[in-house]
């Protein structure tokens, strides 16, 4: 038995299928969603902890990949080195999960690392390199 946490993310077009249903009934795993989001784009966005059979795991996975959902393993954590940080607001539009916001009275730009779901959008998209990588 084992315990992978991975992201999940979904095309338009698969929004609405039964993916993960299928990965548990077909491929004997079990799932905990830690995060769920649907972009402005309209994609979907799963946090999930899978349990099971290492070549179950594999299998399931394979499955949605086959599909064209993306799968990323969530091993990483992202932080903003606030010294760093200019508040430019480039980083903004590409978060897909709102973790980057930018506060309407102060203008500053905020992170919230609850949101954050480490897909590595923002690193480079931020000039001053603020937004880091930690294993
Ligand atoms: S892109 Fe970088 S410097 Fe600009 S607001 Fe985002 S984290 Fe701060
Ligand atoms: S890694 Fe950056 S862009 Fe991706 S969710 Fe976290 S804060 Fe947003």
């Amino acid at each position: 038995m084992g315990a992978q946490r991975i992201v999940l993310k979904f095309p338009h077009r698969l929004v609405d299928q039964p993916i993960v249903y299928r990965m548990v009934k077909d491929f004997d795993i079990e799932f905990n969603i830690l995060k769920a989001y649907i972009t402005p784009r309209e994609e979907g966005l799963l946090v999930l902890e899978l349990t099971g059979k290492d070549d179950s795991l594999e299998k399931a996975l394979k499955y949605a990949k086959s599909l064209g959902v993306t799968v990323q393993s969530l091993s990483k954590d992202i932080k903003r080195n606030e010294s760093k940080c200019t508040h430019c607001g480039a980083c903004v539009p590409i978060c897909p999960t709102g973790a980057l916001v930018t506060d309407p009275l102060t203008r500053k730009v905020l992170f919230y690392d609850t949101k954050c779901i480490a897909c590595e959008l923002c690193i480079k998209a931020c000039p001053p390199r603020a937004m880091e990588l930690h294993f």
